[in-house]
């Protein structure tokens, strides 16, 4: 795989970064799994009354609904719309198999969400022909195995790539749809004459405030702002937004696709079916989601810093809560501990629609350099139920016996595991769930007197 990471292929034509983005995707996946909305306006948002459109199809973007429009907005712009909640699990799915047919091209992708990533092709030519090629391969494979449409576009820089892969795509009018070009190239010689005609609020940082204090110096296109003196742009912008514009208007950008580090945190997260509202069930989910992040770390000798909770509520907000330790965790007690704590602080009357637990600030388990993290990360099991996010949560006086006993309940998990599988050892939260009852399950609680699961 030497000729992947070569730096310049032999048909390199400057215009190595692609950015792959895929159309209406939540909608587009709807449509896929539905055929019967084929050509029909459909909407995925939050369906409550503080919710907001996610992904809409070009039919609905004929009545102008748009992405992180409110929902209610966009039900009054198209009345005839079918408004769906949204399924996070299938969307990921088919981010996961996107990605695995980019890294066939080359292992430099960024993945930027779950429809968009950048890839530098640079070191892929001499397997599969210049960039227009490229970006072809990649359209005509996502349209082939996924069944879904993407628009591809491609450039000597970050921002260029982006901006040709939004040309690339379809659009809408009231008058009708638009089919897109679905692959757009602007090599090095083209990106001026590509960049003109956008406006100003097309470039990276340009909101609109900024886009007002151009609109006074009559600048409104890119190409108006190409033929304005940097020191006029500076001063009407500060030094360093006012320079990085000046640089986007004349097509740089240094920023290098910054392929995705395969461990930066590990997660698990679980969309219900119906909206959760009961703290003692979300506890429950959270269990069994705190286990299998612990098992997937242990499994790979990993550990990480921070715990983050993530919670999706009925109206599609999604918020993230975080606690920082200072030493790595990789057990599920310890994790679950911090994980509680910021359960505690989430309101769930509104409806809970996604849970999901991860741990970031990865480091290989034990790489800690006094030697001390199994010890140390037992700390959090160490606290008690009062033991909030914003404690650092360091263990109390005489109480490491109990750190023992979680460490001997972690390591008789992972040997059990090991030998008779996953589902062999499960939290004992989960035993009562319901779905496992005529399962021979081992509940395993820690004992600070014993220091081993007990077999009921
Ligand atoms: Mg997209």
């Amino acid at each position: 795989m030497a000729e992947l990471t070569a730096t310049v292929g032999p048909t390199s034509s400057g215009a190595d970064v692609v950015h792959v983005d895929m159309d209406a995707f939540f909608a587009s996946v709807e449509v896929l799994d539905r055929p019967e909305l084929v050509g029909r306006p459909v909407i995925v948002g939050g369906t409550g009354s503080r919710g907001v459109v996610a992904a809409c199809t070009y039919e609905a973007r004929r009545y102008g609904v748009h992405s992180a429009m409110p929902m209610s907005l966009a039900r009054r712009a198209c009345p005839g719309a079918v408004v769906l909640p949204g399924r996070f699990d299938r969307y990921r799915e088919i981010s996961d198999r996107l990605h695995r047919i980019l890294l066939d091209v080359t292992p430099i992708v960024e993945r930027i969400a779950l429809d968009e990533a950048f890839l530098d092709v640079s070191g892929a030519h001499r397997l599969f022909g210049d960039t227009t090629a490229i970006a072809h391969l990649l359209h005509d494979r996502v349209a082939g195995e996924l069944h879904l449409p993407c628009s591809v576009g491609a450039g000597p820089v970050k921002f260029i790539a982006k901006l040709a892969s939004e040309a690339a795509k379809p659009s809408a009018t009231p008058a009708g749809i638009t089919a897109g070009a679905g692959v757009v190239v602007v090599g090095p010689a083209e990106v001026n004459e590509f960049l003109e005609p956008h406006p100003v609020g097309a470039l990276w940082g340009v909101g609109p405030v900024a886009a007002r204090r151009l609109a006074s110096i009559g600048v409104a296109t890119v190409g108006d702002l190409a033929g304005v003196p940097e020191r006029t742009i500076v001063r009407l912008l500060g030094a360093r937004a006012g320079g990085q514009l000046a640089r986007l208007a004349r097509g740089l950008d240094d920023r290098p696709v910054v392929p995705d580090r395969p461990h930066k945190s590990v997660g698990k997260e679980r969309t219900f079916p119906v909206d959760e509202v009961d703290p003692g069930r979300l506890h429950q989910h959270l269990v069994g989601l705190v286990d299998g992040v612990a098992d997937h770390l242990r499994s790979a000798h990993l550990a990480g810093r921070t715990v983050v909770l993530k919670v999706r509520t009925a109206d599609f907000t999604t918020s993230t809560r975080s606690h920082t330790s200072a030493q790595p965790v990789d057990t599920a007690a310890a994790i679950l501990t911090v994980a509680s704590g910021l359960l505690e602080s989430v309101d769930a009357s509104p409806g809970i629609r996604l849970l999901g637990v991860s741990v970031t600030g990865i480091t290989p388990a034990g790489a800690d350099p006094d030697g001390v993290s199994e010890v140390s990360q037992l700390a959090f099991a160490l606290e008690g139920p009062g033991a909030g996010p914003g404690d650092e949560g360091g263990p109390g006086p005489g109480r490491p016996a109990v750190a023992g006993a979680w460490s001997q309940v972690a390591e008789a998990v992972d040997a059990v595991r090991s030998r008779y599988g996953r589902t062999s050892l499960r939290p004992a939260a989960l035993v009562s769930d319901g779905d496992g009852g005529s399962r021979p399950d081992v509940q395993v609680r820690p004992d600070p007197n014993a220091g081993r699961p007990t077999v009921p």
